[in-house]
């Protein structure tokens, strides 16, 4: 079975392409379940993200869709959630989702993946960022509040690599993972960036494995052409690592299904 659990959608004002539009391209993929994942609205960082006003016409229309395309394709109803230690919208976990994509895009008020700010990386001892990065992980995990740990070695992005060995950081971060059993996503969308290469890397999807942590798919698509993008890949890498079933959610209740 073919799952891809995140998707944005041009109502988070940095993607293109109508839902609808997802939907077939999809279909077209041959896409069994597919999820919508757009970044939830948010007193913070407003310009990269829909409204709260927006949220109706987002659910009403996954609703229209999922009715429309019945039979041909399963569709989801999700939201990537930012985790900031220092502030929360806490209605957000009151809408009635199918999972919570939990995401770490931020370090203090600094938006780490956006290349905007990306100069900031020269201010900072880079090692330090890591562990930052590595500890709001683990308390975004902690939180209780996730199904899904997001892209869990994003801030690889532009290619600013730990020098040393950070192991013992990821691996608590990863238990932290398995406490609140949630599962982690290999997302395509580092194929897109300078990084070249899925998030997370194979080294942080082995402990995972022995951890016995289970894995999704995501496209992290912000355009129609990018659904699907480096499936093969992706899964080829999952299959290497010993994985043979994948997470999906309704109603946040987890099924592992085949891929
Ligand atoms: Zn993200
Ligand atoms: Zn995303």
């Amino acid at each position: 079975m073919r799952v891809d659990l995140h998707n944005h959608t041009s109502l988070c004002n940095h993607a293109t392409g109508t839902m609808e539009e997802y939907v077939l391209r999809a279909i077209e993929e041959k896409i069994d379940v597919f999820g919508f994942s757009c970044h939830n609205p948010m007193a913070f960082d407003e310009q990269y993200r829909m409204d709260f006003k927006d949220l109706p016409f987002y659910f009403d229309e996954i609703a229209r869709l999922k009715e429309k395309y019945k039979g041909q394709i399963e569709i989801l109803t999700a939201l990537e959630i930012d985790f900031l230690p220092s502030f929360a919208e806490e209605r957000l976990f009151d809408f009635p989702l199918d999972y919570r994509i939990g995401a770490v895009h931020f370090l203090g008020d600094w938006g780490f993946d956006n290349p905007e700010f990306i100069r900031e990386y020269a201010r900072r001892d880079i090692n330090d960022c890591w562990s930052e990065y590595y500890k709001a992980t683990e308390m975004l995990a902690k939180s209780g509040k996730f199904d899904i740990l997001a892209h869990m070695d994003l801030l690889k992005v532009f290619n600013y690599r730990p020098t040393k060995d950070l192991r013992p950081q990821i691996e608590s971060a990863l238990k932290a993972v398995k406490e609140a059993n949630m599962c982690i996503e290999i997302n395509a969308a580092g194929f897109r960036k300078q990084v070249q290469e899925q998030y997370p890397s194979e080294e942080i999807l082995q402990i995972a494995y022995s951890l016995e942590i289970p894995i999704c798919f995501g496209s992290d698509a912000h355009a129609v052409e990018q659904i699907g993008f480096k499936h093969s890949e992706l899964v080829s890498l999952a299959k290497q690592v010993g994985y043979t079933k994948c997470a999906l959610y309704r109603n946040r209740e987890r099924e592992l299904v085949e891929f």
